[in-house]
C-alpha cells in the first residue's frame, strides 16, 4: 500500500509518487489494472486418445521423412534464422519440434504486485510508469523502471545495461520473469527476463511457452512460428509408436502431445505431453542401442571356458582375503557371458573401495588361462601405473603352467619401451597390458585378445570402448564404473549392457566421518585439518566448478589455493584444476600420492580414482553445488587406508533443499542409495551430467522418473524380443523413427 510507506524511503520513491497520477488519469484504455479475467484452468485426469487417421504406410513413411528437411522448409526461416537456431542446435525439423520451452509462464498463477514476497520466483505483467538510468558504484550506469500493475509499484533494476532504454519505454505493458529480493525496505527484482505483453496471450491462452533464446530469435516471433510449426505436424504427423503399446501405457497421442508441450492448455496436460515425449525419448533410445548391440554380437566371440574349481584355487593363490559375496557373485556373472560365444559386454557397477580390482583380475586370469591376451584400460597414466603395479603383484601369484608376462602401456613410457611393449601384444610373448588410451593407439596390435576391461567407463566415449574392443577378433567386454547410477536409470542409458552390481564393502572399514559445516565455522575446520596435518596426514580441498568455463574455474582454484598456501603456511600445499594439461595433472597426482604435497586444493578433476592411502581429510566447499553421486566419489578418495577419515561438507547456501541432501550424506555411506535419493531430489541431471558429451541427447532429462524409465524399458524389451529386426507392419514407421534418432546421434559424436 502505497501511503504506508516506510520514511526512510529513498529519495527516488517520491519521484515515483508524483508521477503516478500523471499516469493514472492519462486514461490509456490498455492500462493493465492487476486483475486479469483469465479462464480457470483445465484439469485433465487421463490423456485423450483419439481415433488414427487412416494413412497408406507410404504417405505415412514420406510425412516422417520430412521431419528430416532443414528448418529452412519451415516457412518464415530463412537463413539468417537458420544461423540463429543452428547455435540452438537446431537444425531439422525434427529438431525443431523437439526444441521444447525451457519454462512456461503460468498467466492464471500470474503475481499481482502487492502479494510479491522475497525470493519466490514469479511472473509478473504491469505498465511501465518510468524509466532511469542511475549511476551506481564504480560510475556503473544502471537502468531502473518501475512497473505498475494497478495493485502495487514495483522497482526493477538491470544492473549495468543502462542501454535497456532502447527497448525498454514508459507505458508499455511488459512481463518480468524473475524472483524478488529486498533492496532497502522494499522489494525489487534485479535482472528479470522479459518481454513485452502479446495482449493475445492474455485472452486467448493462459500457459505461454518461453523458448532459449539467441541473437536473432526473439520471444514473440518464435512463439508465433513454433505456434504454426507444431500445429502443422501434431496435425500431420503418423504416431510412430504401435497403437497397442500406447493403450497398455495409458500415453498420450504424438500429436496432442506435441501441441500440449509447446502450448499446454493446462499443467496437467503438460503433464501427459511430458509424459508422452519422454517415453518416446527413452524407448528411441533403448531400441536403438538394442539395435547396435544386436549388430556387434552378430560378430562371434571366442568362448572362454572356465573350470568350476578355477575360481576358488585362484583367489586363494593370489589374495589374503575372503571375497565379499558380491565380488563373487560378479565374477560368476561374468563366467557365465564369457563362455558363449557372444561376446561379452557387462557393466560391473561398484561404490568406491568396493573391490572392482580383484573381479577384474580374477577374469584377466581366466582370458590368460585360456591362453588369451587381456587389456585394461584406465583414464589417467597415474592410475594405469597403480594398476599396473597391482595386478602384476597378483597374478605373478598365479598358479598353472603359464605365468603372465604383463605390460605397461601409457604415454609417458620411453619410446624403446613401447616399441617393445608393441612387438610383445603382436607376437603374442605379452599376455596382460595395463595403459591408457596409448592402448588404442593405432599401432598396438593383439596377437590374440580375449578380454578387454574399461575402468572407469564413464570417462571414455562410446566410440574409444569401440576402438578398444575392435583390436581384437571380438573380445568380451567389462567396464566398470565408480559412479552409482540407480539400477534403472542403468539399464535405460546402457541398454546394451548386462549389469553387475558391486553392493557391498570389504569387511572392516572405518566409516567416514562426514559432516556438514556452516562456512561461519570454516577457521575451525582449518584447524581441524591442521590438527590432521600435525599427525602427518594429507588433505583434499575441493573447490566447485562455479562457472561452466575452465578459464573462470582455474582462476576460482588458483584464488582459494593462494589462500590455503596462507593459511597452512606451514605445509606444502599444491594445486590441481581443469586447465592443466592432462601431464601436468598426473604429475601433481603423483606427488601428492608420494607425500610432497600436504594440501591439495583441486576442482572436480580429482574423481579420478587414484589411491592416496595417507590422506584423511576431505574438505568440499560449496558442496551445496554438486550432486550427491559426486560428492560421495570425492569422500571415497580418503579412508582408503587404516586412518580415520573425514569429509566436511561446507555449503555456500544452505537452503532447505541442500541441508535435506547434505544430511542424506552424512547419514548413509552407500553410493547406490544416495544416487536414488539424487535423483528423486534433483532429477537426474547430475547422474547423466557425469557421462561423455554427445552420448546422449536429451531434451527433456530432467523429467527422467524411474517410472518412465522402467516402462520404457519394459516396452522396449517386449517390442525388440517379438521383431527384433523391427519388420511388423505395425513396427515399420517406429524402426524409421529408430533409424532417424541414429543418424542424429552419429551426427553429434
Ligand atoms: P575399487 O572398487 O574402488 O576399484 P579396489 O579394487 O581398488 O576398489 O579395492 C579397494 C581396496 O580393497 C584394495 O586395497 C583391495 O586390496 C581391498 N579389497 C578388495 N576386496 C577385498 C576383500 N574382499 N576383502 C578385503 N579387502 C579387499
Ligand atoms: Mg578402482
Amino acid at each position: 500500500n502505497r501511503s504506508s510507506a516506510p520514511a526512510n524511503q529513498p529519495p527516488l520513491m517520491k519521484e515515483v509518487f508524483t508521477t503516478t497520477d500523471e499516469f493514472e488519469t492519462g486514461s490509456d484504455s490498455s492500462h493493465y489494472t492487476g486483475v486479469l479475467d483469465i479462464p480457470a484452468q483445465p484439469r485433465l485426469a487421463r490423456p485423450p486418445r483419439s481415433r488414427r487417421p487412416q494413412l497408406n504406410p507410404d504417405e505415412a513413411a514420406d510425412i516422417l521423412r520430412g521431419l528430416r528437411a532443414p528448418v529452412t522448409v519451415v516457412k518464415g526461416v530463412g537463413e539468417r534464422m537458420q544461423k540463429s537456431f543452428d547455435k540452438l542446435r537446431v537444425h531439422s525439423v525434427n529438431d525443431l519440434l523437439r526444441f521444447y520451452p525451457r519454462d512456461y509462464d503460468d498467466y492464471t498463477r500470474l503475481m499481482s504486485i502487492n502479494r510479491l514476497r522475497p525470493n519466490e520466483k514469479v511472473v509478473v505483467v504491469g505498465t511501465v510508469q518510468q524509466t532511469e538510468i542511475l549511476i551506481g558504484r564504480n560510475n556503473r550506469k544502471d537502468f531502473k523502471v518501475v512497473l505498475d500493475d494497478g495493485t502495487g509499484l514495483l522497482n526493477v533494476i538491470f544492473y549495468g545495461q543502462y542501454f535497456m532504454g532502447r527497448y525498454i519505454k514508459a507505458r508499455e505493458q511488459i512481463v518480468l520473469r524473475g524472483q524478488p529480493s529486498i533492496f532497502g525496505s522494499r522489494l525489487q527484482i534485479a535482472n528479470p527476463e522479459w518481454e513485452h505483453l502479446d495482449p493475445n496471450n492474455l485472452q486467448q491462452v493462459s500457459i505461454v511457452p518461453v523458448y532459449p533464446l539467441t541473437e536473432g530469435l526473439k520471444a514473440q516471433g518464435l512463439r508465433r512460428l513454433m505456434k504454426t510449426t507444431v500445429e502443422y505436424w501434431a496435425e500431420r504427423l503418423p504416431d510412430y509408436v504401435p497403437e497397442s503399446v500406447l493403450d497398455r501405457t495409458e500415453l498420450a497421442d504424438l500429436g496432442w502431445a506435441l501441441k500440449n508441450i509447446h502450448f499446454p492448455e493446462g499443467m496437467d496436460h503438460l503433464g501427459h505431453a511430458r509424459n508422452r515425449l519422454v517415453f518416446d525419448e527413452l524407448l528411441l533410445l533403448q531400441l536403438s542401442i538394442l539395435n547396435n548391440r544386436r549388430d556387434w554380437q552378430s560378430v562371434p566371440a571366442d568362448p572362454l571356458h572356465v573350470d568350476d574349481d578355477f575360481t576358488d584355487q585362484f583367489l586363494q593363490a593370489v589374495y589374503p582375503y575372503q571375497l565379499t559375496g558380491a565380488q563373487r557373485r560378479s565374477i560368476e556373472d561374468v563366467r557365465r557371458d564369457i563362455a558363449l560365444s557372444t561376446p561379452m559386454n557387462r557393466l560391473l557397477q561398484g561404490d568406491v573401495g568396493s573391490g572392482k580390482t580383484a573381479v577384474a583380475v580374477t577374469v584377466m586370469a581366466m582370458a590368460v588361462a585360456n591362453g588369451k591376451q587381456a587389456a585394461l584400460m584406465a583414464p589417467t597414466s597415474i592410475l594405469a601405473e597403480q594398476h599396473y603395479r597391482n595386478i602384476s603383484d597378483t597374478l605373478a601369484k598365479m598358479l598353472g603352467e603359464i605365468q603372465p608376462r604383463v605390460a605397461l602401456l601409457t604415454g609417458s613410457i620411453s619410446s624403446a619401451e613401447r616399441e617393445a611393449v608393441y612387438t610383445g601384444l603382436a607376437d603374442g610373448s605379452i599376455n596382460v597390458v595395463i595403459g591408457t588410451h596409448a592402448l588404442i593407439q593405432e599401432g598396438v596390435t593383439f596377437a590374440d585378445l580375449g578380454l578387454a576391461v574399461i575402468d572407469e567407463q564413464h570417462r571414455f566415449g562410446v566410440e574409444q570402448r569401440g576402438t578398444l574392443r575392435g583390436k581384437g577378433k571380438n573380445p568380451h567386454l567389462l567396464v566398470m564404473t565408480a559412479t552409482p547410477i540407480p539400477r534403472t536409470l542403468a539399464l535405460t542409458l546402457y541398454a546394451d549392457l548386462d549389469l553387475s552390481i558391486i553392493d557391498e564393502m570389504p569387511p572392516g572399514r572405518i566409516p567416514i566421518e562426514t559432516r556438514v559445516i556452516e562456512p561461519v565455522a570454516r577457521e575451525r575446520t582449518y584447524s581441524f585439518v591442521e590438527s590432521q596435518l600435525r599427525e602427518g596426514r594429507q588433505a583434499f580441498v575441493v573447490h566447485p566448478l562455479v562457472e561452466q568455463s575452465d578459464k573462470i574455474d582455474a582462476r576460482s582454484a588458483m584464488e582459494a589455493y593462494e589462500e590455503l598456501s596462507t593459511v597452512f603456511f606451514r605445509y606444502k600445499v599444491g594445486l590441481l584444476h581443469g586447465r592443466m594439461k592432462p601431464a601436468e595433472k598426473d604429475q601433481v597426482m603423483s606427488d601428492f600420492s608420494h607425500g610432497e604435497y600436504d594440501v591439495l586444493v583441486t576442482t572436480s578433476v580429482a574423481e579420478v580414482g587414484v589411491d592416496v592411502p595417507n590422506a584423511s581429510v576431505m574438505v568440499i566447499e560449496g558442496a551445496n553445488r554438486f550432486g550427491l553421486a559426486q560428492l560421495h566419489q570425492f569422500r571415497g578418495r580418503v579412508g582408503r587406508g587404516q586412518h580415520a577419515s573425514f569429509c566436511l561438507l561446507i555449503p555456500d547456501n544452505n537452503t532447505p533443499e541442500a541441508q535435506q541432501r547434505l544430511q542424506a550424506l552424512e547419514e548413509i555411506s552407500n553410493g547406490f542409495q544416495l544416487a536414488e535419493i539424487d535423483w528423486k531430489l534433483r532429477g537426474p541431471g547430475d547422474l547423466l551430467g557425469t557421462r561423455q558429451s554427445g552420448s546422449m541427447e536429451m531434451r527433456l532429462a530432467d523429467f527422467i522418473t524411474p517410472q518412465a524409465a522402467e516402462l520404457a524399458q519394459r516396452e522396449a524389451r517386449t517390442i525388440f524380443e517379438e521383431d527384433p529386426y523391427l519388420t511388423a507392419p505395425e513396427h515399420q514407421l517406429l524402426a524409421q523413427r529408430v533409424q532417424l534418432m541414429q543418424d542424429e546421434r552419429s551426427d553429434v559424436s
